[in-house]
C-alpha cells in the first residue's frame, strides 16, 4: 500500500451555464485535480490524502464533503475561524475561456499555520506531492517551514514529487518563482515541469536543457511535459521519449498536466516502467482535454464536436 499526500490549495470554481448570468458551482485546483485523478487510477489499496486549509462555512464544509465522497482522505485539512476557501470564476467570450480569482485572502494560505500539522500529515505517507502553486501561495516563512518539513520527510525515506505549473501572476515578479521553484527542486525525487513554461523563465533552449537543469538541481527523475509535442523522462541512466497520440478535437486544455502527472504517477508506482507511464499519463491527459472542465469521470463519453 501506498500513501500519497498532496499539499496545496482547492477552490471553488464558478462555471458558466448556457443561461446567461447563470454559474455552476464546482471545486478544482491544481494539485486537488492530480490527487482526484491519482484516487481514480490507483487500486483502492492506496491511499490519496488532501492537505490544506478551509473555514468553517458552509463552502468549506461542502469542499471537504466532495473530497470525502471522491475518495481522499480529509483527516487532515485545518480548519480556520478567520478565513475561507478561494473562488475562481471562469468567464467565456466567443469561445475563449478566461479567470477571475478571488483567492488572496484564502485558508489555504495560511496552512502551515497549525504546529506540527504538516508533520502529523506526512507521517506514515510514502509521497509528498506539491506544485509551484503550493509554493507561491504561501508567506515566505511558511514556504521555508514547508520545503524543511519536505527535507525531514526525504531525510526519513519519502518521496517528493513537484510539478513547478509556474504562475508569474501569483508571484511578486520572475526571480520569486525561480528561486523558489529551484528551491523545491533540490527536495524533490520526482519534477514533472512543462517545457514551453521552463523555457519562456528559465531560457531553456530545448526540453532536454529543462530535463537538465532540474538533475543538475539534484532531482532523480524527470518528466519534461510539451503540450502535443514529444515528452522526455530523464532519470539514472536513462531517457526515455514519447510522442502522445495527437488529439485533434481539443476542447478544453484545462488540467491536462495536473492528470497527465496522476496518469504517470499511478502507473509508475504500479510497476516502474517509464515508457508504459508516458503511455498512461498521455492516454488520461488526452481523456480529459477532450472534455470540458477540470474532473471529467474516466468514463465520460467522449464530446462529439459541433458540425
Ligand atoms: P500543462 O497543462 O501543465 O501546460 P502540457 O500543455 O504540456 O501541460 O500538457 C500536458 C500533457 O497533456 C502533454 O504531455 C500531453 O500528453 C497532453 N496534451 C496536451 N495538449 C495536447 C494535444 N494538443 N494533443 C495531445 N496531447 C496533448
Amino acid at each position: 500500500m501506498t500513501r500519497i499526500v498532496a499539499i496545496g490549495e482547492c477552490m471553488v470554481e464558478l462555471a458558466p451555464c448556457p443561461t446567461p448570468d447563470t454559474y455552476r458551482a464546482g471545486f478544482a485546483g491544481d494539485t486537488l485535480n492530480t490527487a482526484w485523478y491519482l484516487r481514480k487510477m490507483l487500486a483502492a489499496e492506496h491511499e490519496v490524502a488532501y492537505f490544506t486549509a478551509v473555514g468553517h462555512d458552509d463552502m468549506s464544509q461542502r469542499m471537504v464533503a466532495f473530497l470525502d465522497a471522491a475518495g481522499i482522505v480529509t483527516a487532515h485539512i485545518q480548519r480556520r475561524h478567520d478565513s475561507t476557501v478561494g473562488l475562481y470564476m471562469i468567464s467565456l467570450n466567443n469561445g475563449e475561456r478566461s479567470f477571475s480569482y478571488w483567492r488572496g485572502q484564502s485558508a489555504a494560505r495560511r496552512m502551515l499555520d497549525g504546529e506540527g500539522a504538516l508533520q502529523a500529515a506526512l507521517a506514515g505517507a510514502d509521497m509528498a506531492y506539491i506544485s509551484g502553486i503550493t509554493l507561491a501561495i504561501l508567506p515566505d516563512c511558511d514556504r521555508a517551514r514547508l520545503l524543511h518539513g519536505l527535507q525531514v520527510f526525504r531525510d526519513s525515506g519519502g518521496k517528493v514529487v513537484f510539478d513547478p505549473n509556474l504562475r508569474p501572476r501569483l508571484w511578486p515578479d520572475g526571480a520569486a518563482m525561480t528561486g523558489a521553484v529551484m528551491q523545491a527542486a533540490a527536495v524533490s525525487d520526482i519534477c514533472l515541469p512543462s517545457y514551453e513554461d521552463e523555457a519562456d523563465w528559465f531560457g531553456d533552449a530545448t526540453p532536454d536543457a529543462t530535463a537538465q537543469r532540474y538533475r543538475d538541481a539534484g532531482v532523480g527523475l524527470v518528466v519534461v511535459k510539451n503540450g502535443p509535442g514529444e515528452i522526455m523522462v530523464v532519470a539514472d541512466g536513462q531517457r526515455v521519449t514519447f510522442a502522445p497520440e495527437p488529439v485533434l478535437d481539443v476542447v478544453d486544455t484545462t488540467a491536462a498536466g495536473d492528470s497527465f502527472n496522476a496518469g504517470f504517477l499511478a502507473s509508475y508506482l504500479d510497476d516502474g516502467d517509464l515508457e508504459r507511464a508516458c503511455v498512461a499519463a498521455a492516454r488520461l491527459a488526452a481523456h480529459v482535454i477532450s472534455h470540458s472542465g477540470a474532473l471529467v469521470a474516466l468514463d465520460a463519453p467522449p464530446l462529439v464536436p459541433a458540425p
